[in-house]
């Protein structure tokens, strides 16, 4: 396995990768690996000759307000991970590596960026579209893979590769969850046992919507506040957002047709949540 830092390496690496047929899969994370980040390399591995991973805390993406210092960040444990995972290339850059001082260039998508998460976290979004960005330029894959848990941010990307024409296919892969169902973060590692337990209100709440809606609930109004009731039981927690969207344009449904995303988000003890489910409906 290639361990690279710098971008001059990795164009050098990525010169030498060219003969025909050859095609790279991107990983891009943040680090703190864990099985759902585990399942993208494996997804990669299936599908891609070449596969690299990038391990990136990247500070464009975090508010002011974030945990960027204390985000979790335990590279030998990722290395061996990525190893394990037969990964060819691990992309290590530092953040001047990536934004050095002169640096002045970002990459914003507009709608869909700006709802939800984009409310919430304002800078959010753009910190992301810009390194995604650069990412794909650097690697220039056949195919880039996201996960299902991060639903709007796999949206702005496949939004961002259309826009600007990029030679890359966007994947999304399924959301990897707890025994008890509680969605795969490096952040989960943030809360106590009981915080986390008040957490599954969110599985529990979205689950809840997507039964009603399999049980013939056309209308988002009683699907929303059934979710709602649920999240209101689970006590000492902040709802944020919990919405039927069309999931392709994020936009909220008043009648629920095609296929719906149930999103939601919420703050347990000062720390953000944020799952989803899909649902298609058959009319
Ligand atoms: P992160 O390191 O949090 O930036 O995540 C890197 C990639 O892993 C993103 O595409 C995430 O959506 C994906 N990911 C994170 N958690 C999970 C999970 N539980 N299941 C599937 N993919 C995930």
């Amino acid at each position: 396995m290639r361990i690279i830092r710098t971008t001059q390496a990795l164009r050098t690496w990525r010169r030498r990768q060219d003969p025909p047929g050859t095609s790279i899969g991107l990983v891009p994370t943040m680090g703190a690996l864990h099985a759902g980040h585990r399942s993208l390399m494996q997804r990669a591995r299936r599908t891609c000759q070449t596969v690299a991973v990038s391990i990136f805390v990247n500070p464009l993406q975090f508010g002011p307000a974030e945990d960027y210092r204390r985000y979790p960040r335990n590279l030998s444990q990722d290395l061996a991970s990525c190893r394990e995972e037969h990964v060819d290339l691990v992309f290590l850059p530092e953040p001047d590596t990536l934004y050095p001082r002169d640096f002045q260039t970002t990459v914003a998508v507009s709608t869909l960026a700006q709802r939800w998460e984009g409310e919430h976290r304002p800078t959010h979004f753009q910190g992301v579209t810009t390194v995604v960005t650069k990412l794909l330029n650097l690697v220039r894959p056949a195919r880039a893979f996201f996960g299902q848990k991060d639903y709007q941010q796999y949206g702005v990307i496949r939004q961002l590769v259309q826009d600007l024409d990029l030679d890359t296919r966007v994947t999304l892969c399924p959301t990897i969850r707890d025994a008890d169902g509680l969605a795969l973060s490096s952040r989960n590692r943030y809360v106590t046992t009981s915080q986390r337990q008040r957490a599954l209100a969110l599985y529990q709440a979205l689950s809840a919507g997507k039964a009603a809606i399999g049980r013939g609930m056309r209308r988002a109004d009683p699907v929303e506040k059934r979710m709602a009731k649920i999240l209101d039981t689970g006590h000492g927690l902040d709802v944020e957002y919990l919405a039927c969207c069309d999931a392709r344009t994020l936009e909220p449904l008043a009648r629920l047709r095609g296929t719906v995303v149930l999103l939601g988000a919420i703050r347990v003890g000062g720390v953000r949540f944020i799952d989803n489910l899909i649902v298609r409906i058959r009319q």
